[in-house]
C-alpha cells in the first residue's frame, strides 16, 4: 500500500466527540490535530503523511463545530503564523447545504472561501456536478485529486477503499509516433491502453495473494472494505476487490500539438479531439470492468516525476519538436499548459469538460500573483465558476511566502526579506495537489513552477 490518506467525512465522524464540548476545547483540539500533522514524521523517508480531511456538508451544531474550529485552526497556521502544508482540506460545495446565502451551512462556504484566500486551503470540491450528483454529498476526493466512489463488487462508498494501483500513459508519445495520422495514432494508443490495463491487472493478481497477516494494520483490523469475514492466512482477494485499478494519462497539451499543430487552449478543434480522446480512453476503461470484473477508472494524473522523466525520453528518442518536447516537463493530465496566457475563466471552461471523463480523479487549478486576502470576491468568482462549469474538484494557487527571520508573512519576491533582510524564506506552493515548500521540488517541477503565469480575470 503506498500514497496519501484521506478521510471522507471528518466533520460527520468527529461530531460525537464534541457534542459535549465548546469552541475553544474544539478548537484546542484542531489546533493540536493540525500541529501533528505537520510535525509526526511518521511516513517512508521521514515524511509526515499525505493527508486529506473531507468535510463541509454535515449541518448538526456539533459536526459545524468541528468544520469551524478546523478551519479556524489552519487559518492561524503554525508557530508564529507559518503555513500549514499538511492536512490538505477538501471543502465539499453543495446546493441547499452550503452555497447560497439560505443554505444552511453558508456561513462556512464563506469561512472557507477566506482561509483559502489567505493559505491555500481549503479545496473546494463539487457535489452537483454532472457526474458527482447521482451520490448526493458522499463523494470523497483525496489531496492529490484521487476519487473512489463507484463499485461493481460492493457498496459505493469511499471509506474503507482506496486505489490499488495506478499506472499513467504517455499520451505525446503516441502522438509524435502518429506523424499527425488520426488512424494510426489510435491504433497506438489502444495498444498501450490494452498494455496498461493487463499490467494492473497483473497487478492486481499479485496484491490479491497478499495474506490479511501480511497487513496486519489495514486488513488485520478489518479496516478495508470486506475484509471482516476473512481471517489471518486468508488472501486479501475478497477485500482488495472493491480497490481500484487505474489507468492515467499525461501530457493531453503536448499530444495535441504533436497532431495538429495546437493545444486546446489555442484552438476550438485541438480542444474538440482533446475531449474524443480522453473520451476514448474512458470508453476503454470502462469496458475493462466488464471483460475482469474489476473496478478500472480513468485518472487525470498528478504526474510528479514522470512530467520530467517522459519527456527527457522522447526527447531522446525523437529530438526536439517544437511545443512538445522542447521543455523540462510534459503538461499534467488535461491541463492547458502553465505557461500559456489564457483568463481564469476561459481555462476553467476548457478543462471543467475533461472532469467528466476522469472518475479516478480530476482537479483544476487557478494562478493568481498573490493570496486575494482583499479580494475574496475574486476567490468566491472562481470558485462558483467552477461549480458552474462542471468540474469535481479545484483549487486556487498563489505564492505563500514566510519570513522565517521576522514572520511576515506574503509574497517575498526578492532573495532576502525585505522587512528584516532574512534570506531564510519559506516558500509554500501548490504542486501536483498537495502543499510543499520549494526547496523539496524536483528539477522539471522547479521548471514548471518558474513558467507558471497569472490568470487574469
Ligand atoms: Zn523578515
Amino acid at each position: 500500500m503506498h500514497g496519501g490518506q484521506s478521510f471522507a467525512f471528518f466533520d460527520r465522524d468527529m461530531a460525537p466527540f464534541v457534542e459535549n464540548a465548546g469552541d475553544e476545547e474544539t478548537y484546542q483540539a484542531m489546533e493540536a490535530l493540525v500541529y501533528n500533522l505537520n510535525s509526526m514524521h511518521s511516513r517512508a523517508g521521514a515524511q509526515v503523511p499525505f493527508s486529506s480531511l473531507n468535510l463541509g456538508t454535515e449541518t448538526s451544531e456539533a459536526a459545524r463545530r468541528v468544520t469551524r474550529n478546523l478551519i479556524l485552526a489552519y487559518e492561524a497556521g503554525l508557530g508564529r503564523s507559518e503555513n500549514p502544508i499538511f492536512p490538505n482540506i477538501i471543502f465539499r460545495v453543495k446546493e441547499g447545504v452550503n452555497f447560497n446565502p439560505e443554505d444552511p451551512n453558508y456561513d462556512l462556504f464563506k469561512l472557507a472561501l477566506r482561509v483559502a484566500a489567505k493559505r491555500l486551503n481549503p479545496t473546494f470540491s463539487f457535489m452537483d456536478s454532472s457526474f458527482n450528483k447521482e451520490w448526493g454529498d458522499q463523494v470523497s476526493y483525496m489531496g492529490c485529486r484521487s476519487r473512489v466512489m463507484a463499485n461493481r463488487r460492493g457498496s459505493a462508498v469511499t471509506d474503507g477503499r482506496g486505489n490499488l494501483s495506478f499506472t499513467t500513459i504517455n499520451l505525446p508519445r503516441a502522438a509524435i509516433k502518429a506523424e499527425r495520422d488520426m488512424k494510426q495514432f489510435y491504433h497506438l494508443l489502444d495498444r498501450v491502453i490494452d498494455l496498461a490495463i493487463s499490467q494492473l491487472n497483473h497487478r492486481f493478481e499479485v496484491q490479491s495473494k497478499l495474506k490479511v497477516k501480511d497487513m496486519p494494520f489495514v486488513m488485520g483490523q478489518k479496516l478495508y472494505l470486506n475484509s471482516e469475514h476473512l481471517g489471518g492466512c486468508d488472501p486479501i482477494r475478497d477485500a482488495i476487490v472493491n480497490g481500484t485499478l487505474t489507468m492515467g494519462f499525461i501530457g493531453l497539451a503536448e499530444a495535441l500539438v504533436a497532431l495538429t499543430g495546437r493545444h486546446h487552449g489555442q484552438d476550438k478543434d485541438s480542444h474538440a479531439l482533446g475531449r474524443e480522446i480522453v473520451a476514448h480512453m474512458r470508453r476503454r476503461i470502462d469496458q475493462a470492468c466488464g471483460d475482469f470484473d474489476l473496478n478500472y477508472t480513468l485518472l487525470a494524473t498528478p504526474a510528479e516525476g514522470l512530467s520530467g522523466r517522459f519527456i527527457a525520453m522522447d526527447r531522446r528518442e525523437y529530438g526536439i519538436i517544437p511545443g512538445v518536447t522542447d521543455k523540462e516537463y510534459y503538461t499534467n493530465s488535461f491541463h492547458v499548459p502553465v505557461d500559456y496566457p489564457i483568463p481564469s475563466f476561459e481555462k476553467i471552461g476548457l478543462e471543467g469538460v475533461y472532469h467528466t471523463y476522469c472518475n479516478a480523479g480530476h482537479i483544476s487549478y487557478v494562478e493568481m500573483d498573490a493570496p486575494p486576502v482583499h479580494n475574496p470576491e475574486a476567490m468566491e468568482a472562481v470558485v462558483r465558476h467552477m461549480h458552474k462549469n462542471d468540474m469535481g474538484y479545484g483549487a486556487v494557487n498563489f505564492p505563500v511566502d514566510f519570513c522565517t527571520g521576522c514572520s511576515t508573512l506574503g509574497v517575498i519576491n526578492e532573495e532576502a526579506c525585505p522587512s528584516c533582510g532574512s534570506t531564510a524564506i519559506r516558500r509554500v506552493r501548490r504542486i501536483t495537489g498537495y502543499l510543499s515548500t520549494v526547496d523539496r521540488f524536483n528539477d522539471s517541477k522547479v521548471a514548471e513552477l518558474k513558467d507558471r503565469i497569472i490568470h487574469d480575470f
